[in-house]
């Protein structure tokens, strides 16, 4: 083995130690070694989520937010060996056979910045000074 190998070998260790770190979002930080499956090893952020007060079974105003009240959450998520990305979670009650429609989407940091600057147009449309 060269010296160019002791190279390649420790720059290739480096970089499966960096995807073995918990990102400084995760919720956990012990790397997530409890976990037996790679695919369990996941980094992941606390959810921020808003319920929607129009929607229908939404709770009162004065309600905290809940697990069955109709929202949108966002956290941040790190697979094992890929890069952050953003999961966006709606859930809303249904009539199907699971009674509920609770889906996640999978979205890049621009994507979820172009849906913010959507929100914001629209937002500034209805209550004035957009386009
Ligand atoms: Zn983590």
């Amino acid at each position: 083995m060269t010296c160019a190998d002791d190279d390649l070998y420790q720059r290739a260790h480096d970089v499966e130690l960096a995807f073995e770190r918990c990102e400084p979002w995760c919720r956990l930080t012990d790397r997530h070694r409890s976990e037996s499956f790679r695919e369990d090893q996941y980094c992941l952020s606390v959810e921020r989520r808003v319920q929607f007060s129009l929607e229908d079974c939404a709770p009162g105003w004065a309600m905290p937010v809940d697990d069955v009240a109709p929202h949108i959450g966002v956290y941040a998520r790190r697979d094992y060996y890929r890069m952050p990305y953003i999961m966006i979670n709606l859930f809303r009650e249904n009539r199907n056979e699971f009674r509920c429609i609770d889906t996640d989407f999978k979205v890049t940091p621009l994507e979820a910045l172009e849906l913010a600057e959507h929100l914001m147009a629209v937002v500034a449309q209805v209550v004035g000074g957009g386009a």
